[in-house]
């Protein structure tokens, strides 16, 4: 049996440095029909259960700390009995979201998470937030950008915990590393490329 990626879409707020957004956050599953990781954890968790279906979860792995995308992960993690994975530089964010709970799990660059056997690895891509990371799929030939890379850009980096330089820079040396028909599935809005991006944005 063979990997796959399934897709939904659920819809909620983003709050950050004293303002409130309406977001729709794409949910990412990873897996086969027995097991799959859930990357990210957005708003609702029936919502993303109806992704998973019947499957064993091996893992909900967080792309960053805003709110947007881990505030349901410890009720997520109640339902399906799996540890939360985050880098831990997203402290400082995910501590804003849950004082009462923290995540189970460190990632770090290059670090290897084995679904449906599959590989997931870990990049981190500081800037968006200072613990975001991109999971690469190299059997599946994409990679999961969170907010770090969407069609059209660069993540937002005008609010509290972002860097820009930081992001151009993670761009180019661990997302551009990567083959240019590479499928990027972003955290919010429509899939893209890595070619069609590095068209886009000369970070050099
Ligand atoms: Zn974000």
């Amino acid at each position: 049996m063979t990997a796959r990626v399934d897709h939904g879409v659920t819809s909620g707020t983003f709050s950050l440095d004293g303002e409130t957004f309406d977001v729709d956050n794409n949910i990412w599953v990873v897996g086969d029909d027995t097991e799959c990781v859930v990357i990210d954890a957005p708003h609702t968790v029936s919502d993303i259960l109806a992704v998973v279906g019947d499957r064993k979860v091996k893992a909900i792995v967080c792309t960053h700390a805003h709110d947007d995308h881990v505030r349901v992960a410890p009720a997520l993690r109640e339902e399906v009995v799996a540890p939360i994975m985050l880098h831990p530089a997203d402290k400082a964010l995910w501590d804003l979201t849950h004082t009462d709970f923290l995540w189970d799990l460190d990632l770090e660059d290059g670090l290897e998470i084995e679904v449906a056997r599959t590989t997931l690895r870990v990049l981190h891509t500081p800037g968006h937030a200072p613990g975001a990371v991109c999971l690469h799929a190299p059997d599946l030939g994409c990679v999961f950008t969170g907010d770090t890379l969407f069609r059209g850009g660069p993540g937002a980096t005008g609010r509290s915990f972002s860097d820009e330089h930081q992001i151009l820079a993670s761009i180019r040396d661990q997302l551009f590393a990567l083959p240019d028909e590479t499928v990027v599935h972003t955290g919010h809005g429509e899939d893209t490329t890595i070619g069609a991006e590095r068209a886009g944005l000369p970070v050099e």
